[in-house]
């Protein structure tokens, strides 16, 4: 009797010995669209796996387009993180033609996150998601109901990162169980980070408050609202495209009838656009990066590039 309780009790370790050595899956491949959702992800399946980045580069994910290579890549996941439709519109289509095999997820249904419509009324111009490109036809048809359209850079806020976080930790629990306690737990290391992320923003962003400010493309309503900035508005630019003389001093109207401080534009805009843009105001020109895409990609890239964020937002605001 004796014996065969310990006998048990052996087997119980040796399976447990196992169990824990199966937890590193080359075989759980992840794919996620953008820098940022790679980051989380890679925090939460650190020590098992690594996810694999489709939108590397400057690409926007409004409008990527697949090259065989990457549908290949989609084709082979277990487990593909999308953030919504409005954010990666390509991915509607990609994903009815994805074998079964492949568990798309879209994490803007994680539980809890704080979600706004797309700002389109006032002083924001409707993001087109083409960005001038292209498209103009299935625009025409998707606009009502692009109206009421949750704003897909939800990813901009911490709160929302932890939660995306421990969202990602279950559903790749489910699809690989010897791996669910470590991403539980990085999962919660990583909700951690982001209390601390949230705090140490929150003093750095306060003098900031009631500065108005202008973007070129209207992706930082989530970091706004948590920090408490508030982007006076945004004009619609195409990185690529120089805007008409007729635009152009509809554009510099608005910067000053907003009484804008900064002007900020991303890396993919020619310098010189932005400056033909801000001349004859009073406007100081400013760049921000919504994807982090100079930051390297990895389980650090999310803290770091809100912490970007945070310092080129307080580099042209301030003084
Ligand atoms: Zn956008």
């Amino acid at each position: 009797m004796r014996q065969s309780r310990f006998r048990i009790g052996m087997l119980m370790a040796l399976v447990l010995a196992l169990g824990s050595g199966a937890a590193r899956a080359d075989d759980l491949s992840v794919v996620t669209t953008i820098k940022p959702i790679h980051s989380i992800a890679a925090a939460v399946l650190a020590g098992v796996a690594e996810p694999k980045l489709l939108i590397d580069g400057a690409a926007s994910p409004h409008t990527f387009s697949l090259k065989p290579s990457d549908a290949k890549t989609l084709a082979a996941a277990r487990v593909v993180f999308r953030v919504s439709d409005g954010l990666e519109p390509f991915m509607i289509k990609v994903m009815r033609s994805l074998p079964k095999s492949v568990q798309v997820v879209t994490l803007e249904k994680a539980p809890g996150l704080t979600l706004y419509p797309m700002r389109t009324g006032g002083t924001f111009e409707a993001d087109d998601h083409g960005h001038g490109k292209g498209g103009k036809h299935k625009h025409d048809h998707a606009h009502d109901d692009e109206k009421n359209a949750t704003d897909g850079h939800l990813f901009l806020d911490p709160a929302n990162a932890r939660l995306i976080a421990t969202y990602m930790a279950d559903v790749l629990g489910k699809a690989h169980p010897a791996g669910a306690d470590r991403f539980k737990a990085n999962a919660d290391a990583f909700g951690r980070e982001m209390g601390a992320l949230l705090t140490e923003l929150e003093a750095k962003t306060k003098p900031l408050a009631g500065r108005p400010f202008i973007v070129f493309h209207d992706a930082y309503q989530y970091f706004e609202r948590r920090f408490g900035l508030e982007a006076a508005g945004s004009v619609t630019v195409s990185p690529d495209v120089a805007p008409s003389a007729r635009r152009l001093s509809a554009l510099r109207r608005k910067i000053g009838e907003l009484k804008a401080v900064c002007v900020f534009s991303e890396p993919q805009f020619e310098p010189r656009l932005v400056v033909t843009i801000t001349e004859k105001t009073d406007a100081r020109r400013g760049v921000l990066d919504p994807l982090g895409v100079s930051i390297p990609a990895g389980p650090s890239h999310y803290t770091t590039l809100l912490r970007s964020l945070a310092a080129d937002l307080e580099a042209c605001l301030k003084g």
